[in-house]
């Protein structure tokens, strides 16, 4: 496997959280990122029309916003409260110029699995008019099993097929993150599966720490951790991926780092170990 193309890598924006969008668009074009995903809390209380023009204007291209999701509630009212937030999202990636939002499905503790993936089959089935509208794609994440409980419901590569299946719109589709998906004995076939069906929409790399000391924010930079990055690089674009690679990395660790050294890291550890 080859190193991957630099002109491919997206970076995430939660990834350098302490800098506001304002400055990581210079961070990153500075770095050569040629890609950028949006984390929705980094628009708070910004024109998201003019972030997306000062975005293009430094030639980042916006790769999707993140993240929408989280429909399984235990009310109607709060189920539709839900849906109502993701139109909102799928309004502010029109604004921002964002092809796609990355969908964070949801669950509810306590409410079984079953419900919460027929309430996010509904939720997203209720927002995709607006998508078409406009021409936005969802694509469900699939999230490791220790989030079942409050997270997602969606754990699996053949969980997320499952549920665009049922969809079976060409708007609804996958991203592929190799922190939830790594350990799947079923994860060749799946990812060649999605790419079959014209549904993986994104491919997110991080690492995974041994050992994991936080659920949430304790993730690795590429090559720290035991993931085989290229190994799963090599099955996402043997079934026909040919999008970004989007960095991705929540860690309390690296955020309290100097973050202009953690880019340089996250540059250089793409290329050495993806
Ligand atoms: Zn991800």
């Amino acid at each position: 496997m080859s190193s991957p193309e630099p002109a491919r890598l997206c970076l995430h924006t939660i990834t350098t959280k302490t800098w506001a969008i304002e400055e990581a668009m210079d961070k990153y074009a500075a770095a050569g990122i040629g890609g950028i995903t949006v984390w929705r809390q980094a628009l708070a209380g910004r024109d998201v029309k003019k972030i997306g023009g000062q975005l293009r204007e430094r030639g980042l291209e916006v790769v999707s916003l993140c993240r929408g999701g989280f429909f399984p509630a235990r009310t109607e009212s709060e189920r539709e409260a839900a849906i109502e937030d993701n139109r909102l999202a799928i309004r502010e990636a029109v604004g921002l110029g964002a092809p796609m939002i990355v969908l964070v499905c949801g669950a509810v503790p306590g409410q079984s699995l079953a419900d919460s993936r027929t309430q996010i089959a509904e939720g997203i089935a209720a927002v995709l008019p607006l998508a078409e509208e406009h021409g936005i794609r969802l694509a469900i994440e699939p999230l490791h099993p220790m989030y079942a409980d409050d997270r997602s419901a969606i754990n699996t590569m053949a969980s997320a097929n499952a549920v665009c299946d049922l969809l079976d719109h060409p708007l609804v589709g996958i991203a592929a993150d190799v922190y939830h998906i790594w350990w799947d004995p079923d994860l060749a076939a799946q990812i060649r599966l999605t790419g079959e069906k014209k549904r993986l929409f994104a491919f997110h790399l991080c690492d995974w720490m041994t050992p994991t000391t936080d659920l949430l924010n304790d993730r690795g930079l590429m090559g720290e951790g035991c993931i085989d990055l290229p190994g799963i690089r090599a099955m996402v674009e043997g079934a026909g991926f040919s999008g970004w690679n989007e960095v991705e990395i929540f860690s309390n660790r690296w955020w309290a780092s100097d973050p202009d050294d953690f880019l340089a890291r996250i540059v250089g550890a793409y290329g050495e170990h993806c």
